[in-house]
């Protein structure tokens, strides 16, 4: 019997070869009707005898690459259709399509590029309908070549057909290009140029002398160089003015990974996704130059995922791909912009002239036991959806001051933005403001509710009080922190919330950073902290780890600590100390702080950490390292006690006089032993915590939340020994530990408050 269906698709439905698939599963089927990409997903309507065939198959078995969110269909009455079409793109309604992410090169090409008879034979740009630019190059929605950086290539006939031809895998592929057609390379090395091939063979033979290389990716430059010379890295390091934070890599296949770090599965399905995020790896010595992660027990790396990035990687071991920007600046994305911010970094600028719309980071995944964990989320999952219950009126979240990102809601959808950066950054500031109206135009909001940090002193906050918006709402950093894992696990609370963090502007107008919640997705009340201490010299107690030792000493011992910190530290001078003394008596100039972030500083400080941090994080990252080489050392037994009160307090500072002494006592002693029993008595204090915390209130379940957490020896551990205690404990996944999940926080919190007070 003939009947008619009309079927609403909802998700990432675009971009992902859904209207081909559509036309030849109708074809098949021997059914008549239509499909279109509309701004609410896409529209089909099929009739014939085999319709609801066509509707298990569709929900069965999508494109690989599709996301379908929610499939409706509705029965109409047969008129007799012949013949199946594709209509064009319907603008008629407000937008809510989902903008498909940026693909790595799929196989097929792959094939196609290595295939000498392929007229598209070692095309650096070519790409099909499962795969290449999507998020980079798209200006405004519905999802068409005409709306994207690829308008002002005009297809040649060959492309043409391939594009019109519903049997073709290039069918309505959008960026679809041809070496006669497409985007094409040049190589600027001074006054010299090079095009096509000859501009790909000059840039190989310029690496394989160590040179540095500006390469122009998906969503912003690279600089390249050759991973395994030291002397090229070095150089980079030098010209790039970054002496010591890690440089990604990227390597021609796992072949290579393999060679330069440790890989379990997991962490091979993560490098060979079609995400293809940069994976930090336990690294192995050897193949890669010293310098490439001096500080760190890992090394970031990833595969290549352009057809750019494979010519590029043929005969090397590993390239340094390391995002070109000014320090704390967004990454370098138009190619007058290379030429000018990169000259006297780069010896030469790979170009070409396909323009980048959106710029985009790679993201960084790390893996934690069984799990992958989101360190940085942008290309391949930015601005990937989020389902929400219900519908909430439209919300900006306008997300933290440092690794910002933020987040918009449209009807019962949350769209995460990429990793934006350091606010405080000028640039990084416009380049917010730009990205917040890209979204908020790609899908027509206009956001009525706008929630934000409670430091007024944010840009981000700022920015959100001088919005139109009707209601302002201000989230507590940590809570939002602890909001956002709730969120991504699918639960409401209450939780034992536990907050492991660097800095957050508390309540009280302290530097919080290490807390004990009572947390739902609305509010946390705060039931105990890391006791505080002076931030002695405020930012630069953050910029010299050693303050922060000598913060702790003097909290504990008081004067009696001069002669310790002298012998420990050989900077600064014994009557500076005597200042910073009286400086920390004063309380001048040293807002009390629990900053978890700090106290890591401090023992790293302790432990052997010299002068001033070079990029955020340092320190820690040196003494997570020290403590991964200590763990199978015989631990030396270390606690924070907990003092009772409301709130209840973990004093650490006795702990960091104990380490003061041994250190001192004994110069040969082993740092890495000690490191590890640090990391175990604070995985101890937070287990004791959470057990007083159960008792009171007879919960057990426990969000663990904030950048501390980026150390996986802890969270590993604490989250191990909370499970042996009988808890059930949420980590981040999806969605980073770190401040790049704030936003989240932010909108889930303001919409539990509408939901409270009946405004939904
Ligand atoms: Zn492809
Ligand atoms: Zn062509
Ligand atoms: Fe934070």
């Amino acid at each position: 019997m003939t009947s008619r269906l009309h079927i609403r698709v909802e998700g990432i439905v675009q971009g992902v070869g859904f209207r081909p698939f559509v036309h030849l599963l109708a074809e098949r089927l021997n059914l008549a009707g239509w499909v279109l990409n509309s701004s609410a997903g896409v529209e089909i309507e099929v009739e014939g005898e085999r319709v609801q065939e066509f509707l298990e198959e569709l929900r069965q078995r999508p494109p690989p690459l599709a996301l379908l969110e929610q499939v409706e269909a509705e029965p109409l009455p047969p008129i007799g259709a012949q013949g199946f079409q594709i209509l064009a793109s319907s603008e008629d309604e407000a937008p809510i399509t989902l903008i498909p992410p940026d693909v790595a090169t799929c196989p097929d090409c792959l094939r196609e590029m290595n295939d000498l008879a392929d007229r598209r034979y070692q095309y650096p740009f070519l790409n099909c309908t499962h795969c290449g630019p999507r998020f980079t190059i798209i200006e405004r929605l519905p999802y068409d070549r005409a709306r994207t950086a690829m308008k002002a290539f005009s297809l040649c006939p060959d492309c043409a057909r391939e594009y019109a031809d519903l049997r073709d895998r290039r069918y309505h592929a959008q960026p679809v290009a041809c070496p006669h057609c497409g985007p094409r390379l040049e190589l600027i090395e001074g006054t010299r140029h090079w095009d096509g091939e000859e501009a790909l063979e000059r840039s190989r033979r310029l690496l394989e002398d160590g040179r540095i290389l500006a390469v122009k990716g998906l969503g912003g430059f690279h600089l390249a160089t050759d991973a395994t010379c030291e002397e090229a890295v070095d150089r980079l390091r030098r010209r790039k003015g970054r002496p010591a934070k890690s440089l990604a890599v990227m390597v021609p296949s796992l072949a290579e990974a393999r060679e330069i770090a440790e890989l379990s599965p997991l962490a091979e399905e993560l490098l060979v996704s079609w995400q293809r995020p940069i994976v930090l790896l336990p690294r192995r010595e050897g193949t890669l130059a010293p310098s490439i992660a001096p500080d760190n027990g890992r090394v970031g790396v990833m595969l290549p995922y352009t057809p750019l990035h494979h010519l590029l990687l043929e005969g090397f071991t590993a390239l340094v791909m390391t995002s070109a920007n000014e320090s704390e600046e967004p990454i370098v994305a138009s190619n007058e912009e290379a030429l000018m911010k990169l000259e006297g970094i780069a010896d030469a600028f790979l170009l070409h002239d396909r323009p980048i719309i959106q710029r985009l980071d790679d993201s960084v995944q790390v893996i934690a036991g069984a799990r992958p964990m989101m360190v940085r989320r942008a290309r391949g999952y930015a601005p990937g959806p989020f389902r929400l219950v219900q519908s909430f009126p439209p919300t900006l979240a306008c997300g933290p001051e440092l690794k910002n990102t933020f987040a918009l809601s449209k009807r019962d959808v949350l769209f995460l933005s990429h990793h934006i950066g350091d606010l405080q950054n000028l640039e990084t500031y416009q380049h917010y403001q730009r990205s917040i109206a890209h979204l908020e135009e790609l899908y027509a909001l206009e956001p009525e509710v706008v929630a934000h940090d409670l430091h007024p002193q944010y840009l981000s906050t700022r920015y959100a009080l001088s919005l139109p918006a009707r209601r302002k709402v201000a989230v507590q950093h940590h809570h939002a922190h602890i909001a956002a894992v709730l969120f991504e696990a699918g639960e409401t609370g209450p939780a034992i919330g536990v907050a492991c963090d660097g800095t957050g502007y508390g309540e009280d107008g302290a530097i919080w950073g290490m807390e004990f919640f009572l947390s739902s997705r609305g509010s946390s009340k705060r039931l105990g902290h890391l006791a505080y201490v002076p931030l002695l010299g405020s930012e630069e107690a953050v910029r010299q780890p050693w303050r922060m030792a000598a913060s702790h000493l003097f909290a504990s011992v008081g004067e009696g600590a001069l002669p310790l910190l002298v012998r420990l530290f050989p900077q600064p001078s014994p009557s500076t100390w005597e200042v910073l003394w009286r400086q920390w008596r004063a309380g001048f100039h040293s807002p009390p702080t629990s900053s978890a972030g700090r106290l890591f500083d401090a023992v790293s400080a302790l432990l052997g950490f010299p002068g001033a941090i070079s990029y955020e994080g340092q320190a820690a990252i040196r003494l997570e390292r020290l403590a991964e080489q200590g763990r199978h050392s015989p631990s030396i037994p270390l606690s924070l006690p907990l003092r009772e009160g409301a709130p209840f307090l973990l004093d650490p500072s006795p702990m960091l006089v104990q380490l003061a002494e041994r250190v001192v006592a004994d110069e040969a002693i082993d740092r890495s032993a000690l490191a590890f029993s640090f990391h175990l008595a604070l995985t101890d204090a937070i287990v004791a915590s959470s057990k007083r915390i159960r008792l009171e209130h007879s919960l057990s379940l426990v969000v663990l939340a904030g950048g501390v957490f980026v150390n996986i020896l802890l969270l590993q551990m604490t989250q191990e020994m909370l499970e042996a205690e009988g808890f059930r404990v949420l980590v981040p996944q999806r969605l980073p530990p770190n401040d790049g999940a704030i936003a989240v926080g932010q909108a889930v919190t303001a919409f539990a408050r509408l939901e409270e007070e009946g405004c939904v």
